[in-house]
This record gives structure tokens, C-alpha cells and sequence, in this order.
């Protein structure tokens, strides 16, 4: 019996493609920042930014181009990636929620297979993380100079610790400590590389305070949009680079946690642009042109910054013999709004938010240079880890293992449509909650819920995204679209049932707690 079993063990595994000959399970490298967008990767788009170290893994590995996230939000994005489970299930629905640590996740699920985890940088789940053998993580957001980090203490309690430096630097730091220090080499392991860069308030690193200076950055076609072709969420929100930023986001204010040392670095690189910017005294279009550029270029100087630390860590793969064992993974927690539509922020299911980067890199396995157009989605990623590893999925995880897209064979039955939910109104930036569906060339929202003015709203968005790719024009009304409106509102309803969305929003948000926009200055 056991020299049948013996056979049948060797004689399908001659059956298997070469790389399933690998000696080891292959190790995962997951590096994921905080609202980057594609718009800022030149894997995408190399209009703004070159992005030599994110683009390798593109290039030697393979480009999604249609990663959509179920909720564009820092926290529910992260509890999505946990868990493989929509927000309304995994019950993290918004921002300032607690995620359940006690719930099934796919580093527990890892742990179990033998693998050893660790998560390093961003967490933003408030919970102690479980599931992972180390964890260094920022407090909440975390700074972008000096941060309190929280890791195990030797009785395996959470301790806090001070750090000095550029949080971008010392996560990048960790990581390569953890990899060189504190991983058990005989064992295979998935390491959470996650960045707090290049979230809201864009401060740049030492490096790069005077980068971009003297060069303008190109203007998105819909920086000017008057929201005239949609419905009132679009002309309600509160994220216009026109009206929303404040003195801390515009660098008109120093930060004021930083060193001296820091400081001196800071005012040297600010002061005199913001001496210029005070004696030109600008005003309308050509104040919202200055603050455009102000805000990308900071922006992009966080990109710059994470992009070098994943340039350290791909080179100590590469010299430590690792390269060829290991999947890196690049994405990021939502897409970002670089003045599309005059906004910065996500939360829309419009694409440039709702598309988030995916990159993979998988030697042996992924043909490299690869680019992939089908809809994938942050709620595959927790079974995507799970199928590199060889670990079953289980059949309470809602999205499906990119495994077979990786090698270039994608499922007949692939999804052709997806499901979006946001939640978080009353809430920072005051975007109405919507859900919705899109098929990628058609796009059904509705909003609902409670309203700005106190009362509810219910109204409906409909976009051809062949032919208006900005989604500038609503034609929800439009008798042409009558048909296309009902075969989406019947796959809306087919999603919602197959996802288990409640009627009801599954957690009544906290009585209304405005962060972020309420009491800045907006700049004249
Ligand atoms: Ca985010």
C-alpha cells in the first residue's frame, strides 16, 4: 500500500510543470504601500515619475492592469487582504473600526502550512496583529519622521518603541533586518513589506526635499472638471486640491515632530519656495496650478523614497541567493486621485480609485514582461497566498487565487464583472456610501444612505467607459442605455446575493466623527 502511494506520489509529480520541482514551498515577499496609484508607476504610466525598482517587477514578472479593491479605503482594504472576505463580512467597514483578530486569516492559515510570517511597517487595523510570528508596526497612520512602532516584547506582550529617522528608511530597515536576523532560513516565509508612503500629507524624505524643484509636472485632462454630467455626490465632497488641502498639506507649515537636525534639513529645502510662493500672491486658476504641483510633486517624493527601499530589498534577494525561491508582490491598499476631477483622496468607485497597482514577480512561473487585462481584485490576494503555497483555499473566502492568471491561463469562467461597496458617510471628505458593478466597460453606482443636507439620497450614475474613459458624463438617464442599465442592475442584484451584502449596513457607523477635513484652514 505504501509503495503504491509511494509511486503514485513520484508519478505525479513527473506530471507537473519544472517549477513544482522547487526543493521548498516558495517564500512570499507582499510590498504594499498606502495610496498609490498607478498614474504614479511608471510600470504604468511614466508621465510623472520613473519608478526603476517597482518597474523591474514588472518586468520580469507580470502587469495587472485591472486590480480592482472592494472598498477604497486604507483599513477595509487591509481587513479585505486578511481576510479574502468582502468588508460587510469581515466586519471592518470603514476607517476608525477595530479589526477582529479572532476571525480566519490567511497568515494563520500559512502558519499552519509550515510558513513563517512577519509583517513590518503598516498595519492600521488597531488590533495586535495575529497570524504572524514578528510584527514592527507603525501606531495607526504612523508619521512620516521618527514613529512609535509596536512590536512583541520577550514575554510576547505589545511594547511601544520611539525610532528616529524617515519612516519609509526604517521600514525599509526592518524588513531587511528581519531577513537577515530573525527569520529561520529552513523554513519558507511571507514577509508583509507595508509602507505608510505615500499617504496623506506627503512628506518627503531627507533625500528628496528639493527633488522636482525645477521641472512641472503634467496636468491630468480633468483637473478643471465641473462635475456638471453626474449626479450631487460628485459636486458634494470635500477633497478639491481647490479648497480641501490645508497649510500642513501644501508644506506652508513645517511638521512639528521633527528633530532639529531634521528641521534645519526641512527649512532649508521649504522656506524659500514658500517665500516665492507668498510674493507672488496668486490667486483662481493659477493658485490651484501652483498647489497641484506642490501636492504631486511631495507625493511623488514619498513614491521616490519607497521605490529605493524596494530597490535595497530586491538587491538583498538577489545576493542572498533568494530571487529565484521568492514571489514578490507589489500593490497598494487603493488607487489615489493625482487632481483627476480636481480631487486628491479615493473612496469612488470611479477607476482612479477603484484600480489599485499589481505587480508580480515569480521566476519560473510568470513569463516575464507579462501584462494581464482581467478583473482581479485585493479580495484575491489572501487566496492567491494561499495557492503560491500549495494550501487549500477554504470555501468561505470570496475571491479566488491568481495562481492560474500567474501562469498565463486564466479560467473560462473568470469573473467578467465586480462588486464595489463604500461605506463611510457621514465621514472625512464627505463622499456619499455607494455600491455598484462594473463590467470594465460599463459602470452602474448607486448612492444611498444618508445625504449633506440631513436628509437620504438615492440616485443612480451609469458610464460607458469605451467611450468616456474620465467618466465625465452620467447616462443613467439616457434612454440609449436602457438595456445596458437593466443587464447591469440584474448583475448587481446577482453580485449582492452571491456576496451575502446585507439590506442594512452591517455596522452603524459612529455618530459622525469628522477627521481629516473639518477644521483645516483652507488655503486663499
Ligand atoms: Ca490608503
Amino acid at each position: 500500500m505504501k509503495t503504491t502511494a509511494l509511486l503514485l506520489t513520484l508519478l505525479s509529480s513527473l506530471l507537473l510543470p519544472p517549477s513544482s520541482f522547487s526543493a521548498s514551498p516558495p517564500n512570499i515577499v507582499f510590498i504594499f504601500t498606502d495610496d498609490h496609484c498607478q498614474q504614479a508607476l511608471s510600470a504604468y504610466d511614466d508621465s510623472r515619475i520613473v519608478t526603476p525598482h517597482m518597474d523591474r517587477i514588472a518586468t520580469e514578472g507580470m502587469r495587472f492592469d485591472r486590480c480592482y479593491v472592494t472598498n477604497s479605503i486604507c483599513g477595509p482594504s487591509r481587513a479585505v487582504i486578511q481576510t479574502g472576505k468582502h468588508s460587510h463580512l469581515n466586519g471592518f467597514i470603514r476607517n476608525g473600526n477595530t479589526f477582529n483578530g479572532d476571525q480566519q486569516t490567511f497568515p494563520k492559515l500559512l502558519q499552519k502550512a509550515g510558513y513563517q510570517t512577519a509583517v513590518v511597517g503598516k498595519w492600521h487595523l488597531k488590533s495586535t496583529p495575529q497570524g504572524y510570528d514578528y510584527y514592527d508596526v507603525l501606531v495607526g497612520q504612523g508619521p512620516y519622521y521618527n514613529p512609535p512602532m509596536i512590536t512583541a516584547d520577550a514575554d510576547g506582550n505589545p511594547q511601544t518603541l520611539p525610532h528616529t529617522g524617515y519612516t519609509t528608511d526604517i521600514i525599509g530597515d526592518k524588513t531587511l533586518d528581519w531577513l537577515e536576523n530573525r527569520r529561520d532560513p529552513g523554513k519558507p516565509f511571507m514577509l508583509m513589506f507595508q509602507h505608510k508612503a505615500p499617504h496623506r500629507n506627503w512628506q518627503p524624505g531627507p533625500d528628496y526635499l528639493t527633488w522636482l524643484d525645477d521641472v512641472e509636472i503634467a496636468e491630468p485632462e480633468t483637473l478643471w472638471d465641473d462635475y456638471s454630467g453626474r449626479e450631487s455626490p460628485a459636486r458634494n465632497q470635500a477633497m478639491t486640491i481647490e479648497t480641501h488641502m490645508n497649510e500642513s498639506d501644501l508644506k506652508l507649515k513645517a511638521p512639528g515632530n521633527l528633530t532639529p537636525g531634521q528641521r534645519a534639513a526641512w527649512d532649508a529645502a521649504y522656506d524659500p519656495k514658500n517665500e516665492a510662493f507668498l510674493k507672488a500672491n496668486l490667486t483662481g486658476k493659477a493658485l490651484v496650478k501652483w498647489k497641484y504641483q506642490r501636492y504631486v510633486k511631495d507625493y511623488l517624493r514619498c513614491v521616490k523614497s519607497v521605490d529605493d527601499n524596494i530597490g535595497r530589498v530586491l538587491k538583498y534577494l538577489d545576493d542572498n541567493g533568494l530571487t529565484e525561491n521568492t514571489v514578490v508582490m507589489y500593490s497598494s491598499d487603493q488607487g489615489w486621485y493625482l487632481g483627476e476631477h480636481g480631487w486628491f483622496d479615493k473612496r469612488w468607485m470611479y477607476e482612479e480609485s477603484m484600480v489599485t497597482p499589481l505587480l508580480v514577480r515569480w521566476p519560473g512561473v510568470v513569463n516575464a514582461g507579462s501584462v494581464n487585462d482581467d478583473i482581479v481584485s485585493n479580495l484575491d490576494f489572501a487566496e492567491t497566498f494561499l495557492g503560491i503555497a500549495g494550501v487549500k483555499v477554504p470555501k468561505d473566502m470570496q475571491g479566488r487565487s491568481l495562481v492560474p492568471l500567474l501562469k498565463g491561463k486564466t479560467p473560462k469562467n473568470w469573473r467578467t464583472s465586480f462588486y464595489y461597496h463604500y461605506y463611510e458617510f457621514p465621514g472625512a471628505h464627505s463622499v456619499n456610501r455607494h455600491f455598484g458593478v462594473t463590467t470594465g466597460k460599463h459602470k452602474l453606482i448607486r448612492y444611498y444612505g444618508p445625504d449633506h443636507g440631513g436628509g437620504e439620497i438615492d440616485t443612480w450614475e451609469l458610464f460607458d467607459l469605451d467611450k468616456d474613459p474620465n467618466e465625465l458624463k452620467s447616462e443613467y438617464r439616457n434612454p440609449e442605455y436602457s438595456q445596458i442599465r437593466k443587464t447591469l442592475e440584474t448583475e448587481l442584484a446577482r453580485l449582492r446575493k452571491e456576496f451575502q451584502v446585507p439590506e442594512v449596513d452591517p455596522v452603524p457607523p459612529p455618530k459622525e466623527k469628522r477627521r481629516g477635513n473639518k477644521k483645516q484652514t483652507p488655503v486663499k
